[in-house]
């Protein structure tokens, strides 16, 4: 589904150049469920920001499934950034004085689905999410758990190709970071595709694929071994 070709990226520093990432390649399938690893400055959102169409500034070739994105104009890009892609946050990211529901249906409303379509979608995927009749709740009278599943569920609701998930879980405590990482891992287990960026090795071991990457360079890229159980 993904397929990044040599892939490099630089940004203007002052007068100089600082070269981000260097001739990445990578190949992600549909089904995956990923974990990118690396320390603070490594290149981690400068690779997600280009995996999850957010920039289509950079050196060598971005194959998604027959398109190639690097040669896409600004308005195609962004369209198929719309279509083909669900963005979760550290920091959730809801409008506050909107109700779960419409947090959740603003994508759909974009879109231009019917008010009635709207509505019944949200619910499923708020039931999808472990929030079921959670609707006309405001983000606020929810714990951090709670909002980031309605995060997911915006993410989610436009049935997008794959997930980017930046530090999912980096604002919560670890027992509730467990639920959260079990959450994706159901939705992974039914066909969503997720690309999570994680500083937390235990994040990470609960992905089925782990791409550390330093420098701007892949460092080492391996499937993650699950005991049986
Ligand atoms: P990470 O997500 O792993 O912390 P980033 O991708 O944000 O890493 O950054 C990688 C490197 O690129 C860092 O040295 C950062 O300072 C630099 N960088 C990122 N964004 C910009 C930008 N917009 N302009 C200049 N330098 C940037
Ligand atoms: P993160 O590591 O979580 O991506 P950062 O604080 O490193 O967060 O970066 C936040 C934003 O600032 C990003 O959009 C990044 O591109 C930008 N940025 C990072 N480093 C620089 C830099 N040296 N100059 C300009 N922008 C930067």
């Amino acid at each position: 589904m993904i397929n990044l070709v040599s892939i490099s990226k630089s940004y203007r520093q002052g007068n100089e150049n600082y070269k981000a990432l260097h001739e990445i390649s990578l190949t992600i399938q549909a089904g995956e469920f990923v974990a990118i690893m690396g320390p603070s400055g490594s290149g981690k959102s400068t690779l997600i920001n280009i995996i999850g169409f957010l920039d289509n500034n950079f050196d060598g070739q971005y194959n998604f499934n027959d398109t190639v994105v690097n040669n896409l104009n600004r308005r195609d890009h962004a369209r198929l950034r719309n279509q083909s892609v669900g963005f979760v946050f550290q920091n959730f990211k809801l409008i506050r004085n909107q109700s779960v529901g419409e947090n959740v249906g603003l994508p759909l409303l974009y879109a231009g689905l019917k008010r009635r379509d709207i509505i019944a979608r949200v619910n499923d995927v708020l039931e999808q999410v472990g929030l079921p009749g959670s609707y006309d709740k405001l983000p606020k009278n929810l714990s951090g758990g709670q909002q980031q599943r309605v995060a997911i569920a915006r993410a989610i609701v436009t049935k997008p190709n794959f997930l980017v998930a930046d530090e999912p879980t980096g604002a919560l405590d670890s027992a509730t970071s467990r639920e959260i990482m079990a959450l994706f891992k159901e939705l992974n287990q039914h066909g969503t595709t997720v690309i999570m960026v994680t500083h937390d090795e235990n994040v990470a071991r609960q992905t089925n694929r782990l791409i550390k990457i330093l420098d701007g360079r892949l460092q080492s890229d391996m499937e993650v071994e699950h005991a049986d159980s």
